[in-house]
């Protein structure tokens, strides 16, 4: 069977690439994502998918059904789509999307005789939106089992997590007056600058690998007025939720220590949250076979790298899944860069998504047909995976 379903990979290898490669010649940014849904939509629905538009409320989020013969387990691939301002597919996007897409139409020839479902889940706006953390609390999850996906990369990993994020917005407003009477007003600039030195100085007092980058979006309009109104922003990155909420509950403080040191009011709102993330190693490893069989070596991550965040995190507290990563490029280039978005429409990393996605499809079929794998991934979430009541931070 499996052979049979890395033979039909042959049929749909080029509608594969035309995808990656329409996706990759219209990038959108998130929430915008209409015409890099409508590619992989049209598609699937060519491959006879059931389409459910609008999951979740949201425009550009779809989720296409493909049943089996009898109930069974249900296997999500999930496509990322959306770009980044002014860099197109620096992320390498349209890949994720033609490796899933590939992946759920290849698995979906053998269903006839498959037990189980398997969906194919359109998550727009990765890239700083929250997508699948809006469609988890949607309950757009709620029917799925398992979730697969892989995202393009320098280096082919499994098993990399990632860290708890989330970003604050900060206003403070003061009373505005002449710069030669500074006395008569309140400095709203003197309120951020003073919240920017008191992070710094209580850094040591955080959480191991806590890390805090903020930039100041209003710092007044002239010179000579004192500013009533001042803003910044921070990302907060920690390794899990729970130091997240020690760290988030300390800003608070510092600002509450600058609002009675300045007199300025501040106005907080906090984003919601990336959870950390739990890859899914008894997954992540049938994925590996799967990749070394076509010549691919598959590492684990260096325990001492540096990681992001990501929405996937949130998945990955609710189910067993993965987030493998598969290598595009040869040179070390940066993610989020020009040189990333011409590497991810290259012969190699179309190479590379092909492959990839044959694994991910060998995968879900071992899952939703191996009782036992599946016994073993999810005691394996059971022992792993922290349960949190809620991921508000309010
Ligand atoms: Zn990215
Ligand atoms: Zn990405």
């Amino acid at each position: 069977m499996k052979n049979r379903l890395i033979k039909e990979f042959d049929n749909i290898k080029d509608e594969m690439l035309s995808l990656s490669k329409n996706i990759h010649e219209n990038p959108e940014l998130c929430f915008d994502e209409y015409k890099s849904s409508n590619f992989i939509k049209e598609l699937l629905k060519k491959h006879n998918f059931i389409i459910e538009e609008k999951s979740g409320g949201i425009d550009t989020a779809f989720k296409a059904r493909f049943k089996g013969k009898e109930d069974g387990p249900t296997v999500a691939f999930l496509a990322e789509y959306d770009a980044l301002p002014e860099i197109g597919h620096g992320c390498g996007h349209n890949l994720i999307a033609a490796v899933s897409t590939g992946a759920a139409i290849a698995l979906s020839k053998v269903m006839n005789e498959t037990n189980g479902e398997i969906i194919l889940l359109g998550t727009p706006a990765e890239e700083g939106g929250g997508g699948k953390v809006i469609l988890l609390e949607k309950g757009e999850f709620d029917d799925i089992d398992y979730s697969l996906m892989a995202h393009p990369s320098t280096q082919a990993l499994i098993g990399r997590g990632g860290l708890a994020t989330t970003g604050i917005e900060l206003v403070y407003r003061g009373i505005s007056a002449h710069s030669a009477a500074p006395e008569q007003g309140i400095n709203a600039l003197q309120a951020v600058i003073q919240t920017f030195n008191m992070l710094d100085s209580i850094r040591a007092q955080l959480p191991n690998k806590t890390n805090i980058n903020g930039i100041i979006t209003s710092g007044g309009k002239a010179s000579n007025i004192i500013p009533d109104y001042a803003a910044c922003r921070f990302s907060v990155r920690t390794r899990n939720f729970e130091d997240l909420k020690i760290v988030v509950c300390k800003i608070k403080n510092t600002i509450k220590a600058v609002e009675m040191l300045t007199g300025a009011k501040a106005e907080i709102k906090v984003g919601s949250v990336y959870a950390e993330r739990y890859p899914n190693l008894t997954i992540g490893e049938t994925y590996k076979k799967y990749m070394e069989e076509q010549g691919e070596k598959i590492d684990y991550p260096d325990p001492n790298a540096k990681i992001g965040s990501s929405d996937i995190g949130n998945v990955t507290l609710k189910m067993p899944a993965i987030h493998a990563y598969f290598k595009i490029v040869d040179q070390q280039i940066a993610s989020h860069s020009k040189d990333f978005t011409n590497a991810s429409i290259t012969d190699k990393a179309h190479e590379s998504a092909l492959k990839t996605s044959k694994a991910l499809a060998c995968t879900a079929y071992e899952i939703l047909t191996d009782k036992k794998l599946r016994e073993k991934i999810q005691r394996e979430f059971k022992e792993n995976v922290p349960i949190y009541e809620s991921l508000s931070l309010e």
